[in-house]
């Protein structure tokens, strides 16, 4: 019945609009019945139909049913241009265009050899840090969705072009994996295929494995530690099970937060020696 009621729909001549209505009003009788409440405050949200496009949804779009206007007014500060062509970082002055900072040009910057291009979505601030927070300690796993599509408009940018085999996302050890419940650089980036397919009508060239890269041993958390001791809590956590499979491939790895680089860095070394072609990173928000 459903079926052919659905059939009817498509081929009617303003299908596309009908659906968008059936959609809004669908949304707003769910509203009614279960009100959306700010993730932060707490407080009841309003619904207010925004209109999320398939190409690049605003970050007020993408957050508005999850956070009231007062929270969403903290803001999130995405990075922008000018920053290092190498490792991502935002120059100080706003104007001129992208470049290498004297760190990775002189070749003094520690992720500049094993990484090719880190690119973060934002600043690890205001609403962009408390969201990570929300997510990864509040186990708001809600938040993965529209934060997700977020760093895939960073993935847009950077890398849809370039060659890339696989996505690899950092991985948990299986113990805080369990604990957790949910590896969060894994949920940030499980859409990115079907997000792809929507935007470029195409299968995307690479895939998604969180199979690749394994954390062998279990860690301090990294909070805490300067950046001597995270290089060295995190040393040699990493194991890459089947090296067959990371040979000769272009990879990405993937993160909630770059910090130091030192997790980043070791995971990325892990993949080299097991033969990676290239390493670049993509993460949500840089500290
Ligand atoms: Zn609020
Ligand atoms: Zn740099």
């Amino acid at each position: 019945m459903l079926r052919l009621w659905k059939d009817h729909l498509r081929d009617h001549p303003k299908h596309e609009l009908i659906s968008k209505f059936l959609l809004c009003a669908g949304k707003r009788a769910l509203a009614a019945l279960f009100p959306y409440k700010c993730l932060v405050c707490g407080r009841y949200i309003r619904f207010r139909p925004q209109p999320v496009t398939s190409v690049s949804p605003t970050v007020e779009q993408l957050l508005s049913l999850l956070f009231c206007p007062a929270c969403l007014e903290t803001g999130v500060n995405p990075i922008e241009s000018p920053l290092c062509t190498r490792c991502g970082k935002p120059f100080a002055s706003r104007t001129g265009s992208d470049h290498p900072c004297s760190d990775c040009f002189y070749g003094s910057n520690p992720t500049h050899d094993r990484i090719g291009r880190i690119r973060a979505f934002g600043n690890y601030d205001a609403l962009l840090k408390e969201s990570i927070h929300l997510l990864k300690y509040g186990k708001k796993t809600s938040l993965a969705r529209p934060l997700g599509r977020l760093m895939f408009q960073t993935f847009q940018r950077n890398f849809v072009t370039g060659p890339l085999h696989v996505i690899v996302p950092v991985p948990l050890h299986r113990k805080r994996l369990v604990k957790r419940g949910f590896n969060q650089a894994y949920l940030l980036i499980h859409e990115f295929s079907r997000l792809f397919k929507a935007w470029a009508g195409v299968v995307p060239g690479w895939t998604v494995s969180n199979r690749l890269l394994f954390r062998s041993r279990n860690t301090l958390s990294q909070t805490g530690f300067d950046k001597a001791g995270r290089a060295e809590n995190i040393k040699g956590a990493f194991r890459v099970k089947h090296p067959a499979k990371v040979k000769g491939k272009r990879i990405m790895l993937t993160d909630d937060v770059y910090t130091t680089g030192a997790t980043a860095t070791e995971a990325a070394s892990t993949l080299f020696k097991a033969g990676a072609r290239s390493v670049d990173l993509l993460v949500l928000a840089r500290a």
